[in-house]
């Protein structure tokens, strides 16, 4: 929990909020921060968390935390960390998956083609139009052949691929499978971003999770560590090459580190 700074607060003070703003218990509080050898009463305890708590700068404290927790309409840093995190971890399958099932010719009979009875028969349908068509303009359809339905009809989707399959080895297709958006889960929700229609077919929208968890990032100032990491990185290196200078160089290099700049310009 990240506490309001200007409160000047001990280091025990400030862990006393912290406990107390989390759990509301104040005795709890007291035990938590300043930690009384089993000698100490429970009543005593109880006197002295009040007196804590209501302590000029613990009761300012402890009021500011809990005003910006409760009042849902204050956004404040803790709750836009917890939202970006919750996108970061939000789980994608749960809006679309990609699997993997058997080919067409895992369980074709023979490893033939395999159809779905729908899909052989539209294709039948297609040919015989064709060969109307050709016949009313008076040309051959002897290149027309019907399709082969030696592979049976049962084709399946979402059986498993089949290893001394001829076509894919036992490798399978992938196929993307969309949920039903009205039945997500509150975490997939914060993914979800509405479906657009493109040529291809329906496309989901989705949160971008690799932004978010860089947004979280700044907020936590884990990319201000980083810089703090590679100006010391750039301090260490600079001690190390002091080490093998003369020193009247060693001293110019050593005030320049301290004054913050770049060494060996
Ligand atoms: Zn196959």
């Amino acid at each position: 929990m990240t506490l309001p700074v200007r409160h000047n607060l001990t280091l025990s003070q400030q862990a006393f909020v912290a406990h107390y703003c989390e759990h509301l218990n104040a005795s709890d509080a007291y035990r938590a921060a300043y930690n009384p050898g089993p000698e100490v009463s429970a009543a005593k305890v109880t006197a002295m968390a009040g007196e804590v708590k209501r302590s000029k700068g613990v009761a300012a404290a402890i009021q500011d935390v809990l005003d910006k927790t409760r009042n849902p309409t204050v956004f404040n840093q803790q709750l836009a960390l917890q939202a970006w995190l919750d996108i970061a971890r939000a789980n994608p399958n749960e809006l679309i998956s990609l699997r993997v099932g058997c080919c067409r010719y895992c369980h074709g009979q023979g490893h033939a083609y395999q159809w779905r009875l729908r899909e052989y028969l539209e294709a039948v349908d297609r040919v015989e139009k064709q060969a109307a068509a050709l016949a009313l303009a008076g040309k051959a359809t002897t290149d027309l052949a019907l399709p082969d339905p030696a592979g049976g009809f049962d084709f399946n989707a979402t059986l498993a691929p089949v290893e001394d399959c001829p076509e894919c080895h036992g490798e399978g297709v992938e196929r993307v499978v969309p949920r039903d958006t009205t039945k997500l889960s509150p975490d997939a929700l914060l993914l979800y971003g509405g479906v657009k229609s493109t040529r291809n077919g329906v496309e989901i929208i989705m949160a971008d999770r690799v932004k978010a968890l860089e947004n979280a990032c700044r907020i936590i100032g884990a990319f201000d560590d980083k810089m703090r990491v590679s100006g010391q990185l750039a301090t260490m290196q600079a001690a190390i090459q002091l080490q093998t200078t003369d020193p009247n160089e060693a001293a110019r290099v050593y005030q320049q580190m301290l004054a913050g700049m770049p060494a060996g310009e």
